[in-house]
């Protein structure tokens, strides 16, 4: 075993199932591994490299900021964050944004801020939250009890009261929930560690219009489906829908950690002085390389991602051991009859890295991955899931 694995599983917490892979480079689309192999990635660090390994514009924009001033303090103002907040509201029509460092913080200011939204409009007793089944919305104590899976509310309790579960797809529940009166309504247009389940336009927007009828924050958990990654700047984009709060955080950056919290006019006057904070959020770095990021996500990439996105989905669909294709742009699922888990191993032998969520082998390819690549690793993708479906 190389001394990085014999190391790694000495030393580090034993929290992650980690592939038998080490990584050392990546250019593009390509990544290249510790012993000299060389693979295409479909799976960007879990949606995080959007313009895949070390792109040249935003590596030099990284560098550039990394030797003029690699952190400050949010006590002083500086450029990258101010540039980078004015961007996302001209793009989003959102109105101010909290910058942290990863998408559960990022979530948790959303629900602060709903939470003190509604303290504001209607008094202390309205604090629910309603969220999703099959959700993901982070690892901290209250993200978790957010998360609408029972697997996540072990081990760690007690955990935070104030969040009911609606089940996706269901408006009457919804309506139920609602009633009762909630400060927010919370969700992911694609449940994307829940297993790269689009909820569809019906429900979002029905669940939107119930939200104004019943005066609840209509809340969007972008972490993962933000920036490009659906084929909209932001997922919610796809909708006739205008949230109150959006999360993002994954492929804000391009590689970086940082989440960012946006808030629209209703809410954009919530957070005031000294109500939440984050040491390293808006870090300079980070905020330069999430500026080299948004700047050159245009419709003409978002078109190119759907385009690219069709074609998958069209290969696959109707393929031999395929059961169908889930998902939005370059956030896909494939259910096949043969498990997740050996086609991702057997991919990984024939140079392809994706992943799974729940049962299904999950895409998310860098937007700018060239078309040909792209075209070669779903040819392996069918290949290797016909081989290892049961005849
Ligand atoms: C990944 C993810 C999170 C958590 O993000 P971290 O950066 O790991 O804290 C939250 N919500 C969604 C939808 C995610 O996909």
């Amino acid at each position: 075993m190389s001394d990085t694995k014999t190391l790694d599983r000495e030393y580090i917490a034993g929290t992650y199932g980690r592939f038998d892979l080490e990584l050392e480079r990546g250019k593009g689309s390509m990544v290249y591994s510790a012993d000299g192999k060389e693979y295409i990635d479909l799976g960007t660090g879990i949606a995080v490299n959007t313009f895949g390994f070390c792109d040249d514009a935003w590596t030099e924009a990284v560098t550039a900021q990394l030797s003029q001033l690699q952190h400050s303090s949010n006590l002083y103002y500086t450029a990258p964050q101010a540039r980078l907040a004015q961007m996302l509201c001209e793009k989003t029509g959102m109105k101010k944004v909290f910058f942290s460092n990863s998408g559960a913080e990022a979530n948790e200011c959303m629900i602060k801020a709903a939470r003190k939204w509604s303290h504001d409009t209607y008094g202390p007793d309205r604090s629910t939250i309603i969220t999703l089944r099959s959700s993901f919305h982070g690892r901290t104590i209250t993200t978790l009890a957010a998360t609408g899976q029972d697997v996540f509310h072990t081990n760690f309790g007690p955990f935070p009261d104030g969040f009911e579960y609606a089940e996706p797809g269901d408006l009457a529940m919804a309506e139920e929930l609602l009633k009762k009166g909630a400060a927010a309504f919370m969700l992911e247009t694609v449940q994307g560690e829940g297993g790269v389940r689009a909820l569809g336009k019906e429900y979002i927007e029905g669940v939107y219009a119930l939200c104004r009828k019943y005066g609840a924050l209509f809340c969007v958990d972008e972490v993962q489906t933000g920036n490009g990654r659906t084929g909209r700047l932001y997922s919610y984009m796809h909708y006739d829908v205008q949230p109150d709060i959006v999360s993002t955080a994954k492929g804000l950056a391009g590689g970086l950690p940082m989440g960012a919290t946006m808030f629209a006019e209703s809410t954009a006057n919530v957070l005031t002085a000294g109500l939440h904070g984050s040491t390293f959020g808006g870090n300079p770095i980070a905020a330069a390389g999430a500026c080299s990021i948004i700047s050159r996500i245009d419709g003409e990439l978002l078109a190119s991602v759907e385009e690219k996105s069709a074609y998958i989905v069209n290969e696959l669909s109707g393929a031999k051991g395929v059961k169908g294709v889930s998902g939005l742009g370059f956030m896909l699922g494939i259910a096949t009859e043969a498990p997740a888990k050996a086609i991702v191993a057997r991919l990984m032998e024939k140079g392809v890295l994706v992943l799974t969520a729940k049962d299904k082998v999950r895409l998310l390819p860098a937007l700018n991955i060239d078309f040909e690549l792209l075209k070669k690793a779903v040819s392996l993708i069918k290949e290797v899931i016909a081989d290892e479906t049961p005849a």
